[in-house]
């Protein structure tokens, strides 16, 4: 008897009708003698809905009161599916992250599973019932709620597969797979069977919202299979795995835009040694995720130094690096959030000469024009004016893939 972990993320769930026709796809996978644990997201926009909720409160509201707050959506989703799978003639039982030993860290917002403790699951699935677990949450030392940040259900799920041993985790989404671009921006992308852990790791840090970025590397690191497939057609999704068959692969697997972005610059810090360090260990001891730093030459003993932050983070690295401004000992700071970042990532890039110029030529010919631009080996980035980010992607998905 296998055991399978589905997760279902919030359009799958929004009304209903939805529930219900997820519901079915639960119960038949138990029906095929599965044992399954299902992790859940809260119903379709309701987490944006407690986040605009909150902010009618208090805009700078602590983030363990967000994390509080955030986390009631999953509690709902996991009840009301319980209560259509009850209707349905099954067993089955909700279940919240503390009632699984789900221990993460404290960094509320953006908090990091450490140890699942499966003992409560192991109970309830050897009882035979379908077990129901709400996703993003967890719980800190002090027994306080967490929560793993946004589009952190897919995590729970990869987490809660490697802690029960599960044959595969499945993430059952919106659309049918991992395409060469979202297929909501470009109409013809096409859907790729297959993708490697490390390509689709680089495009789902680089915005392809498909899968939580954490959720694949901790896929990666436990070998976990994961399959990209969807609530709405029974069509083939894509899997993510060690290696992929490369028969027909091209080197670039996909193009992905991330428009919630924000660009900081610091004017006039100090030129001198120790000063970079001491900006960006404050950030990470926040554990917001710097992306692209660039620093000017000196002058007159002053430089400047210009970086890039998730949007989310934007106001709360002003707060703290204004808080900190005698020690860091700077001029001025500047925060721009009409910026975007679009990026190419294949692996093929490292055997192939001239595929940076190839993308920047289509920027070129759209006269779309470039802020930054960052490397690695297998990826390209460019940061550019947001209200261009959706035709960039089209020209660039249209250079490589026509
Ligand atoms: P869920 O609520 O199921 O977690 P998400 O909205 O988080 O779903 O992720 C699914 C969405 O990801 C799709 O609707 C699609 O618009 C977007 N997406 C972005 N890039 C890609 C891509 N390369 N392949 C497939 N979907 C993508
Ligand atoms: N509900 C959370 C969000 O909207 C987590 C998730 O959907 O995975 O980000
Ligand atoms: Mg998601």
């Amino acid at each position: 008897m296998a055991l399978i972990v589905q997760k279902f993320g919030g359009s799958s769930v929004a009304d209903a009708e939805r529930i219900f026709r997820v519901a079915r796809i639960i119960t038949k996978t138990y029906d095929a003698g599965n044992n399954v644990c299902v992790v859940l997201s809260a119903q379709g926009d309701t987490t944006d809905d407690l986040i605009a909720k909150a902010a009618e409160i208090n805009p700078d509201a602590s983030r363990r009161e967000m994390d509080m707050l955030l986390a009631c959506g999953e509690q709902m989703s996991v009840a009301l599916m319980a209560m259509a799978i009850e209707k349905l003639g099954y067993p089955v039982v909700s279940l919240c992250a503390w009632q699984i030993g789900m221990a993460t860290d404290s960094v509320h917002s953006a908090a990091r599973i450490r140890t699942v403790d499966c003992e409560r699951l192991r109970e309830e699935l050897d009882k035979k019932r379908i077990v129901l677990v709400a996703g993003f949450q967890g719980v800190n030392r002090h027994g306080d709620v967490t929560t793993l940040g946004r589009g952190g259900s897919d995590t729970t799920a990869v987490a809660l597969a490697i802690a029960l041993k599960a044959s595969v985790c499945q993430i059952f989404t919106d659309v049918d797979g991992v395409y060469t671009a979202d297929p909501r921006v470009v109409p013809d992308a096409r859907k790729l069977p297959e993708i490697t852990y490390d390509e689709m790791l680089e495009l789902a840090t680089l915005g392809a919202q498909v899968l939580h970025n954490r959720s694949v590397e901790l896929a990666k690191s436990y070998g976990v299979p994961l399959e990209v497939r969807s609530s709405f057609t029974g069509n083939p999704g894509t899997m993510v795995k060690e290696v992929v068959n490369d028969v027909e692969k091209t080197y670039i697997t996909g193009v992905a835009q991330d428009k919630k972005i924000a660009r900081l610059a610091i004017f006039g810090l100090a030129d001198v040694p120790g000063v970079a360090f001491r900006v960006f260990s404050l950030l990470a001891n926040s554990r917001i995720n710097v992306d692209m730093i660039i620093q000017s030459t000196g002058r007159e003993g002053r430089k400047d130094i210009v970086f890039t932050v998730p949007e989310k983070d934007a106001s709360f690295c002003r707060q703290l690096l204004e808080q900190n401004r005698t020690a860091l000992d700077f001029e001025r700071l500047e925060i721009n959030t009409d910026v975007a970042k679009v990026s190419i990532v294949g692996a093929g890039m490292q055997e192939n000469a001239g595929v940076a110029a190839r993308m920047f030529e289509a920027l070129f010919q759209e006269q779309i024009n470039i802020h930054m631009i960052s490397t690695s080996e297998i990826k390209v980035s460019v940061f550019i004016d947001r209200a261009d980010a959706d035709r960039a992607v089209r020209v660039i998905h249209e250079q490589f893939f026509r």
